[in-house]
């Protein structure tokens, strides 16, 4: 696997790769890598002649400097997981590189989509992971891009930008991958305790059971339902959502929108935890 650190060395490579007419994948992620990730990767070497991986910690995304300051940073075990699965090319930039002092950052109409869910409770998070997504685009240049049902709102945010840049590349959307007892695979879970660990499999219970019931009684009740397990588990709920997949507004009939999905976060050992489940 070639390793680049500056954006003039990757894209010196990446130049003559597509040349030669190949189809570049890319999976942007901040490390810390899991099976979620490597799935991402996966899918990509799969579909494309190069994959690129890139790990970087983007800071304009975090409205927690706490958070960003105990953000898991494994690189050596990252690098060896990059290798195992074939990874071709990984890019490690310093925040300078990403961040130029002559960077100028488009702005987008995200049409609301960031305002709810994540966006209401994490000001400036959704403008950033914008910023650098767009900038790692830029520089990346790949035909498809690979995100995780994981994050359903920036997956749906990163679309809008897409759509609004007339962009032509592919955006691909792979699902979550899950712990044995279903807790949804996160850089973050390491920071768990031994306690908090096993009640957070409970959310992603709350989430199959809201599947089931969506099918048999109107939303409004499964959400009811779903808040009451979680609470009975001693979780606090930051927001639990069944919204329209498209328009990311709450809705209350699978019939009413194309795709319907049941969005949660919860807060455990002072952590944020998101998990979601397509219900249509
Ligand atoms: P992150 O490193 O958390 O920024 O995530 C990088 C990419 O991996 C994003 O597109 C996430 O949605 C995706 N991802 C994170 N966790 C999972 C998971 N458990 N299953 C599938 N994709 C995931």
């Amino acid at each position: 696997m070639y390793i680049f650190q500056t954006v003039c060395k990757l894209q010196e490579y990446l130049q003559k790769q597509s040349s030669k007419s190949k189809t570049i994948g890319y999976v942007p992620t901040m490390g810390a890598l899991h099976e979620g990730h490597l799935q991402l990767i996966a899918n990509s070497l799969g579909d494309c002649d190069l994959s690129v991986c890139s790990i970087f910690v983007n800071p304009t995304q975090f409205d927690d400097s706490k958070d960003l300051s105990v953000y898991p940073r494994p690189i050596e075990a990252d690098i060896e997981k990059l290798t195992a699965i074939g990874c071709d090319v990984l890019f490690l930039p310093s925040a300078e590189e990403i961040y130029p002092k002559d960077l100028k950052s488009p702005t987008f109409d995200l049409n609301g989509l960031d305002k709810t869910m994540e966006g209401a409770n994490r000001k400036g998070h959704f403008a950033g992971v914008v910023q650098v997504v767009h900038r790692l685009l830029d520089i990346v240049k790949p035909n498809r891009l690979y995100m995780g049902q994981k994050d359903f709102q920036q997956f749906a945010i990163i679309k809008q930008m897409l759509q609004q840049m007339e962009s032509l590349i592919q955006l691909v959307r792979v699902p979550i991958v899950r712990e044995a007892d279903g807790l949804a695979m996160s850089s973050r879970n390491v920071r768990l305790s031994a306690i908090g660990r096993q009640t957070a499999s409970n959310i992603s219970k709350a989430l199959f059971e809201a599947q089931k019931n969506a099918k048999i009684m109107p939303l409004k009740e499964v959400r009811l339902r779903a808040m009451a397990f979680l609470e009975s588990k001693q979780l606090e709920i930051d927001y639990f959502k069944i919204i329209d997949g498209d328009t990311l507004q709450e809705i209350e009939s699978l019939e009413l929108a194309q795709t319907v999905a049941a969005c949660t976060t919860v807060r455990l050992d002072g952590l944020r935890l998101l998990d979601n489940i397509i219900l249509k």
